[in-house]
């Protein structure tokens, strides 16, 4: 039976040392994060995202725009918070409506304020093996969750099935500078299972049940990034948990595998974009 990846138990851990760390500053870190529209899931993320930075005294401010709200008052809103002093991080929760131009509002944000590596200068550095501001908040707790059980990616073979900007790339990109041998599947993928049953960890992110037991290889890290409804309305990830979860090494759950780990990961790079501002106008 696999080892449980616990992102819940681990998301407590960070979040208690975190706290300490923040409790030592008379001038808290901040974060805004811009939502458009009304995404029941995005609208519970961000929800969360503003608890859990309650919690360790992160000062959040959520900015809420209608549908129909146009490009430009988004453009000068995420203007205003590059140039005040009191916001650290900036996040634009995705997805954004149609009718908004995705890669000009996120390229709006300084470089220095985006908290989940957004911004083209940020990717850049990060496909050039440079330090982005913050990695990625998916990825980086992804990253912080195969470190705490001590899962090296060094000279293993992973495979990440997903290609989307917010997860498969950056997730493929980390885990190559960690000296591992990448691989990338996507829905053109052929013959995908005789891929995934080469990898040493195998990393799900596409948002669909898809990944069964005769897809793995044995004794191999299963890392399940989906979270979506089934049809009856439960919360699931890609993977069939209870068949693979028999064969693999180790698994995340869902709930409680990478979903917490996001949050934490957001909640260091916040804290991280504030020790920068700090330093930077000391
Ligand atoms: P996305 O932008 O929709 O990307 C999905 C990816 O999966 C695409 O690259 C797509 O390929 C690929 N794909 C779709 N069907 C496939 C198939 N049958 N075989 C192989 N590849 C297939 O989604 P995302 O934003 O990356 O998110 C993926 C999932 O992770 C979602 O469930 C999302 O809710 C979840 N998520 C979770 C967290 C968390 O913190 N737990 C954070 C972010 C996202 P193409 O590129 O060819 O279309």
């Amino acid at each position: 039976m696999a080892i449980i990846l616990d992102g819940k138990n681990l998301r407590e851990k960070i979040l208690a040392d975190l706290k300490i760390k923040i409790d030592k500053f008379s001038k808290k870190p901040s974060l805004a994060v811009i939502l458009v529209g009304e995404d029941p899931a995005s609208k519970i993320y961000v929800k969360n995202k503003e608890k859990t930075a309650g919690k360790l005294g992160i000062n959040s401010e959520v900015i809420l725009y209608p549908d129909d709200v146009d490009e430009e008052t988004i453009i000068r809103k995420i203007e205003a918070l590059n140039s005040d002093d009191e916001i650290n991080a900036i996040l634009v929760q995705l997805p954004l409506p149609k009718h908004i131009n995705k890669e000009r509002v996120i390229n709006t944000i300084s470089p220095q304020k985006d908290v989940d590596c957004f911004t083209m200068e940020n990717v850049g550095k990060l496909a050039s093996g440079l330090e982005p501001s913050v990695y990625p908040c998916t990825p980086r707790g992804i990253m912080l969750l195969l470190d705490e059980y001590n899962i090296d990616l060094t000279g293993k073979h992973v495979v990440v099935v997903g290609r989307s900007n917010l997860v498969g790339k950056p997730l493929a990109l980390m885990a190559l500078k960690r000296n591992a041998t990448v691989t990338i599947c996507h829905s053109y993928t052929n013959n995908l299972k005789d891929i995934t049953k080469t990898a040493d960890v195998l990393i799900s992110a596409v948002g669909e049940v898809l990944i069964e037991d005769d897809m793995i290889r044995k004794n191999s890290v299963v890392i399940d990034v989906g979270i979506f409804r089934d049809v009856n309305g439960k919360v699931r990830g890609d993977v069939e948990f209870d068949e693979v979860s028999k064969s693999a090494a180790y698994i995340t759950p869902v709930p409680g595998g990478v979903g917490p780990m996001t949050i934490a990961a957001l909640m260091l790079n916040t804290y991280e974009l504030f020790l920068k501002q700090i330093k930077r106008s000391s």
